[in-house]
């Protein structure tokens, strides 16, 4: 087999739609798996929404996404001359024809048509009429459609699809302006930039035949198609905007990390045995179009949320730092200081074990955040007793002399509990009131770990001169 080149090709639309953005990894999936090219073409023909901004997105959720393409993105209006070039040699070729009729002759053609009962698919009349015939008139180009037969697509994943050639137009490729059509400029790119493999969604299947004539016109070669099925919400209704993420950059706002994302879009559609998370190493090995669901796939904010927390209990620390740091930029949240950064590093054990996301981390490393003197939640009046506050008089020598980890702090907390007869669990609201004023916190010994010694005294201190 030659070697595969596959493509995404987004439309500029201000966001990457989550569908466009299961697409392109199933097309980086296959290609780096068959160590091929995944290549970016920009289908930027409708001039009105292709601002510079618009392109920008699909630039930046791809980079985020960690899908890097090979060489450069390809912008489908910078290549309009070769669009208009094949339009032009098929018209030389007798595989095109120029056509003269006005909106108001198809439109009525259509009525006509309609009246009849016949289908009201346009018939030009000039397919077959004698150049000499010609009026000097504006015209549009349009294919000639193979008249008889069947056109067959075999789909990678929708199986052999058939569709009787008579319910193909004779569909326009250059418009009366003298300007392309979308449908050409799609086979044209493709051909030229080698694509052997189209996997899109399957909203696109009706075009894939209407595509391949031009191809046939050409005497291309044609792709492999694998057309993947909708997704649908978790409703198993259509998708909307109005019920809720369906960019790709609401789940990078939200915190979520670009691997749980991947691991995320792989399930929508394509599985591997049961398995549910799993790396991208795994999915490189696994990856095929023969594993890819016919059916629709439903979103599961739950699922998300599962596959989030396992990834990030399984990053390495520096790594979450990292990723975190530039989560706070992206999202305009206060930069962090070098110490805090240094913090949040020895910190990381406790906080990635249970957050689903960057924001929960955010939330539970408050303790590194805040300042002294420390704001404490009203919450904690209710719960706090005037004897754990005594308790906490008991404590801090102790705390002088303490070796300073995790179990002993612990075992210290343990022991004074018990002695002085005050539940454990009130004991812990205290210290959470005394280290940070907050409820969403990490275990209390694990902060005082991380604090350090002085940090931890000044801290208590500070709350029981306050109480
Ligand atoms: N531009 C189309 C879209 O954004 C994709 C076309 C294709 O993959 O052929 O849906």
């Amino acid at each position: 087999m030659n070697s595969v080149v596959t493509r995404i090709a987004p439309s500029p639309t201000g966001y990457m739609h989550i569908g466009t953005a299961r697409t392109a990894l199933f097309n980086w999936l296959f290609a780096r798996s068959k160590k091929g090219k995944f290549l970016l073409r920009i289908e930027d023909t409708d001039e009105a929404r292709s601002k510079r901004d618009t392109v920008k997105t699909i630039f930046e959720s791809l980079e985020w996404l960690g899908l890097d393409y090979d060489g450069q993105a390809v912008t489908q209006q910078s290549r309009s001359d070769r669009h208009v070039e094949i339009a032009k040699f098929l018209l030389k070729t007798n595989k095109a024809y120029k056509c003269f009729s006005t909106q108001d002759e198809i439109e009525n053609y259509r009525q006509r048509a309609k009246k009849q009962g016949k289908s009201t698919m346009f018939k030009s009349p000039w397919r077959n009429s004698n150049p000499s015939d010609h009026p000097t008139l504006p015209f549009c180009i349009r294919i000639k459609s193979p008249e008889n037969g069947q056109t067959t697509i075999y789909d990678k994943v929708q199986g052999t699809i058939q569709i009787n050639n008579d319910e193909l137009d004779d569909m326009i490729l250059l418009r009366s302006t003298g300007t392309p059509v979308y449908m050409l400029a799609v086979v044209v790119d493709d051909n030229d930039m080698g694509v052997t493999h189209i996997i899109r969604g399957d909203d696109h299947l009706t075009n894939s035949a209407r595509q391949m004539m031009i191809y046939d016109a050409m005497n291309w070669p044609k792709p492999i198609y694998a057309h993947l099925p909708l997704i649908l919400d978790q409703d198993g209704k259509k998708l909307s905007k109005r019920k809720g993420a369906l960019g790709i950059e609401d789940y990078r706002s939200q915190g979520y990390p670009a691997s749980a994302i991947r691991n995320y879009l792989a399930r929508l559609g394509w599985s591997h045995k049961d398995d549910e998370y799993f790396t991208d190493t795994q999915a490189l090995e696994w990856f095929s179009l023969d594993n890819i669901g016919k059916s629709p796939s439903k979103l599961d904010d739950k699922k998300l949320q599962n596959l989030s927390r396992k990834h990030i209990t399984n990053t390495e620390d520096q790594k979450l730092v990292r990723e975190i740091e530039a989560f706070s930029r992206h999202n305009k949240l206060k930069s962090l200081s070098e110490q805090e950064v240094k913090l949040l590093s020895s910190a990381m054990y406790c906080l990635k074990t249970r957050a689903k996301n960057y924001k929960e981390i955010i939330e539970m490393a408050q303790f590194i955040f805040v300042q002294r003197p420390i704001e404490v939640e009203e919450k904690f009046n209710s719960q706090i007793k005037d004897k754990s506050v005594a308790i906490l008089k008991l404590l801090t020598p102790k705390l002088e002399n303490v070796s300073w980890n995790r179990d002993e702090l612990e075992s210290l907390g343990k022991a004074i509990s018990e002695t002085n007869d005050l539940a454990f669990g009130q004991l812990a609201t205290v210290l959470r009131a005394a280290l940070v004023g907050k409820a969403v916190t990490p275990s209390v010994f694990d902060m005082m770990h991380v604090l350090g010694r002085e940090e931890t005294i000044a801290r208590i201190t500070e709350f029981f001169r306050n109480n």
